[in-house]
């Protein structure tokens, strides 16, 4: 499959990995847009949110424990951050393997898209 995220999962394409268990990796954006900028994706190619099934839901909830756990260990906690899923092309997607932007390290503008 022709999918630059599944290649980062099968290490075929670096990345800076912040986080990885059995279902999910997090990794640094490589144009940040903010001191913070992770994305975390499951390691199940999912085209986008809108292709997640009931049996998904554990592991999208998981993906918010692990962005949280993250967002604490870089100390964003207090002052919080951003975490985003853009869908298809109104959403702003460019990568369709599903993936969350933890965003944060500064005071992000307000979400006018
Ligand atoms: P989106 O617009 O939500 O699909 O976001 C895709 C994100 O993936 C963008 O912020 C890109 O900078 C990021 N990106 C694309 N290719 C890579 C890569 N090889 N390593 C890390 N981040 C990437
Ligand atoms: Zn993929």
């Amino acid at each position: 499959m022709d999918c630059i995220f599944c290649k980062i999962i099968q290490k075929e394409i670096p990345a800076q990995i912040v986080y990885e268990d059995e279902e999910i990796l997090a990794f640094k954006d490589i144009r940040p847009m903010a001191p913070v900028h992770i994305l975390l994706i499951p390691k199940k190619h999912i085209s986008d949110i809108s292709e997640i099934l009931p049996e998904d839901a554990g592991l999208i909830g998981r993906i918010h424990l692990v962005a949280v756990n993250l967002a604490r260990e870089l100390g964003m906690e207090e002052e919080g951050f951003r975490l985003v899923n853009n869908c298809k092309s109104n959403g702003g997607q460019e990568v369709f393997h599903v993936h969350f932007h933890l965003l944060g390290g500064r005071k992000l503008g307000a979400f006018a898209g």
